[in-house]
Parts: C-alpha cells; sequence; structure tokens
C-alpha cells in the first residue's frame, strides 16, 4: 500500500532526551511482552477500541482462555488496564505511548510484508 506524503515526521513524545538503565531496562520488559503475535492483535484491538474478554476473542480468533491469560499478563505489565461495567470486564490500552508503539511495528511490519519501500 502505498505511503501518504508526510513531510515531517510523526511527533514523538519522548521525557527525556537520554535513557537511563531503569527505563531500558523497563522498555525490554515491554518488548518482550509484545513479541508474541496473538499479544500484538489484541493490543492492536484496543488500540481501535476499548473491549471485553468476548470480543477480543472473536476477533482475534483466538481460544477464550487465551485471550484471559494474555489479558492478565499485560495487566499485571500497565500495559492494559480494566474496569467493570456491568458483569463485564472492559479492557483498553494504557496509554498513547503504548499505542503508537502497536501501530509503528505494524506499520513497520508492512514495509518487510509488502516490500514497500523504506522511508523516515
Ligand atoms: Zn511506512
Amino acid at each position: 500500500m502505498p505511503e501518504p506524503d508526510r513531510p515531517t515526521p510523526a511527533t514523538v513524545h519522548l521525557h527525556r532526551p537520554v535513557p537511563d538503565r531503569a527505563q531500558l531496562d523497563a522498555a525490554s520488559r515491554v518488548f518482550a511482552l509484545l513479541s508474541d503475535p496473538t499479544r500484538l492483535h489484541l493490543l492492536w484491538l484496543l488500540s481501535e477500541n476499548e473491549a471485553d474478554v468476548s470480543h477480543l476473542a472473536q476477533a482475534s480468533g483466538a481460544a477464550r482462555p487465551a485471550v484471559s491469560q494474555h489479558l492478565a499478563k499485560l495487566r499485571l505489565a500497565n500495559l492494559v488496564r480494566s474496569r467493570k461495567e456491568g458483569r463485564r470486564v472492559v479492557y483498553s490500552l494504557r496509554d498513547g505511548h503504548l499505542r503508537n508503539l502497536v501501530l509503528e511495528a505494524l506499520s513497520h511490519a508492512e514495509h518487510k510484508v509488502t516490500g514497500d519501500p523504506w522511508h523516515s
């Protein structure tokens, strides 16, 4: 798919100019959690909209118990949060950084998959 013209790169909201060890360790743990296609799919679904386990299982094609386990892991790591809505538990992404991270990872991957030219 051709990329739209983007004269300026997307704004990256960095908190510090130079990461410290604690930040590098924490970011590595985030990448470790993203390093699973099903979890990445769930996070992408949550980047679109908050959702409950049933919806996420149906939309991802993964088994409901597996989805629950992934969500528990993601919640423990503070990548997703949950709230009760009646009898449903609704999940959402923790923050906009994670959303950007997931979308950028998938966009980067699309270049690999399609062979579309790289860009800055
Ligand atoms: Zn691109």
